[in-house]
C-alpha cells in the first residue's frame, strides 16, 4: 500500500489559515496523493516527533510564533534563513535532515516587483522589527541592491531603528517606499493602524502592507487616499507558498 505524502503548517494557534486550503486544493488539481495539515504545537519540543504522527512528512511551513525559535531545531539552513534568522519553510530530506528556508523573501520580491513596475527601488522605511521585517530588509539588499532602509519601531534604537515620531516630511521626501511589516490592522483588529503619519504621504510614495486579511487595511486605505501606490500581502502570500512547493517537490517522483 502506498502512503500519501504529508505536509503541514506549524504554529501555536492556527484558526482560519491560508496554507492548508491552498495546498490541499493544489494537490487535488494536480491529482497528487498528498495532504496538508494544520498542526498546532504548544511548544517546539514536539517538533522532531512529528514524523511519528505523520510518517511520510516531506515538508512544513512555520508561522507565528515559531519562525525564529525553530532554527534551533534544524540540521541546516540556506542563506535566506541564515541572513534573516527566520524560517518559514522546512524541507525534510530523504536521509532525515531538516533544512530551513525563508520563502517570505521570494514572496516579498514578487509583490515588490508588482508594486514598483519599472521604477528602481527607492530608499525604504520598514515598519516593525520582527521576522517579516528582517525578510523585507534582506530582500531589499539582495533583490534590488537597496541598502538604504531604516526600521521604524515603537522602541527606537539608534539611526537604523527610528521611532514613529522621527518620520517627517523631509525624511519621506527621500524614503518613498513604506513597508508595513507589523501585524497592526490585521483581522480581527481591522480598525487598528501603525502610528505612522499617513497624512505626509504623496503620489510619489509606494506603500506595501504585508497583511492580506483584510485585503485593504486602514493603512492602505489612507495611503491610497493620499494618492500613494499600494500593494497588499496577497501576491506575496501566494508566491511564498509556491516557493515552498518548489523546494518540496524535488522529493516527489514526477
Ligand atoms: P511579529 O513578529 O509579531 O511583529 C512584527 C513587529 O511588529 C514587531 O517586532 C513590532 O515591532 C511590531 N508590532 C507588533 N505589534 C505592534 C503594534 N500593536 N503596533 C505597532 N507595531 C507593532 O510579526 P511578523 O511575523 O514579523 O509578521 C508581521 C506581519 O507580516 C504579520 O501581519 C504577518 O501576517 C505578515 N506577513 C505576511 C506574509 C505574506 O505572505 N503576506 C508573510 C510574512 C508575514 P516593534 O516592537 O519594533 O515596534
Amino acid at each position: 500500500m502506498t502512503m500519501s505524502y504529508q505536509f503541514g503548517l506549524i504554529g501555536r494557534k492556527l484558526g482560519h489559515t491560508f496554507s492548508p486550503a491552498h495546498f490541499n486544493t493544489k494537490f487535488r488539481q494536480m491529482g497528487l496523493d498528498a495532504e496538508y495539515h494544520a498542526i498546532e504545537l504548544p511548544s517546539l519540543d514536539e517538533l522532531r516527533d512529528l514524523p511519528k504522527r505523520y510518517p511520510n512528512l516531506k515538508g512544513l511551513n512555520v508561522t507565528i510564533p515559531y519562525k525564529k525559535d525553530v532554527v534551533l531545531y534544524l540540521d541546516g539552513m540556506d542563506e535566506t534563513a541564515r541572513a534573516t534568522g527566520a524560517v518559514n519553510t522546512i524541507e525534510i530530506r530523504p536521509a532525515g535532515d531538516w533544512i530551513g528556508y525563508n520563502t517570505d523573501v521570494t514572496g516579498f520580491q514578487v509583490g515588490l516587483k508588482a508594486l514598483l513596475g519599472d521604477e528602481a527601488c527607492p530608499p525604504a522605511l520598514i515598519l516593525g522589527t520582527g521576522g517579516a521585517a528582517a525578510a523585507v530588509a534582506y530582500a531589499l539588499r539582495s533583490f534590488c541592491s537597496q541598502r538604504d532602509y531604516r526600521f521604524v519601531s515603537r522602541t527606537p534604537a539608534g539611526p537604523d531603528v527610528i521611532g514613529y515620531d522621527d518620520v517627517t516630511a523631509d525624511l519621506l521626501a527621500q524614503y518613498r517606499l513604506i513597508v508595513n511589516a507589523t501585524p497592526t490592522g490585521m483581522f480581527p483588529d481591522v480598525d487598528a493602524m501603525p502610528p505612522f503619519p499617513v497624512h505626509l504621504l504623496t503620489p510619489r510614495h509606494f506603500v506595501f502592507d504585508l497583511i492580506y486579511n483584510p485585503a485593504q487595511t486602514l493603512l492602505l486605505q489612507a495611503a491610497a487616499t493620499q494618492g500613494a501606490r499600494t500593494e497588499n500581502g496577497h501576491r506575496m502570500l501566494i508566491a511564498q507558498a509556491e516557493a515552498a512547493w518548489a523546494i518540496w517537490q524535488v522529493h516527489i517522483p514526477a
